[in-house]
């Protein structure tokens, strides 16, 4: 019994050390791992691609005018499909390496952006004027304006 045990003790010793130290030394993730999905807000435009993809319908576009589209992104229903990031035609969404997502307050995957959009005079639908200067000229782009009692 004693000398099974010993057995036991030396073939795992060969073995050496087979489990890491987490969470004291995270591993990297692997290439091309779905983690954490991130934004580039100066890259979106607001086309709202990825809204339509999403199948845990976590990103949500609300139009409060015709010149200011809401996207909001409740990333703790994300699943990490992936799928928004690959019919982003702008580039602007990634999904990291980042894998300790884990919070007790939601609000850390919440993210919510303010676009100032123009509007097509032909088929009336939104898109980001190209220009800093072209923004300023839109109607509404300075102007305050009340959301669910917020200002923005
Ligand atoms: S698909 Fe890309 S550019 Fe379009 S709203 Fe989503 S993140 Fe922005
Ligand atoms: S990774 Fe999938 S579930 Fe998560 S936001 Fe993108 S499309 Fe939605």
């Amino acid at each position: 019994m004693i000398a099974s045990k010993i057995r036991q003790i030396l073939i795992g010793k060969r073995a050496g050390s087979v489990t890491l130290k987490y969470p004291f030394e995270p591993r990297p993730s692997e290439p091309g791992y779905r983690g954490r999905v991130t934004v580039d807000t100066d890259k979106c435009v607001g086309c709202g691609g990825c809204a339509d993809v999403c199948p845990a319908r976590c990103i949500l576009i609300t139009d409060v005018s015709p010149f200011i589209r809401i996207i909001r992104r409740y990333l703790d229903r994300c699943i990490h499909c992936g799928r928004c990031e690959e019919v982003c035609a702008y580039d602007a969404l990634h999904l990291d390496g980042e894998y300790e997502l884990a919070t007790t307050d939601r609000k850390d995957l919440f993210i919510e952006q303010k676009l100032f959009m123009g509007t097509c005079n032909r088929c009336g639908r939104c898109y980001i004027p190209p220009t800093p200067l072209d923004r300023l000229m839109v109607v509404g782009f300075r102007k305050d304006e009340d959301l669910d009692g917020e200002t923005i």
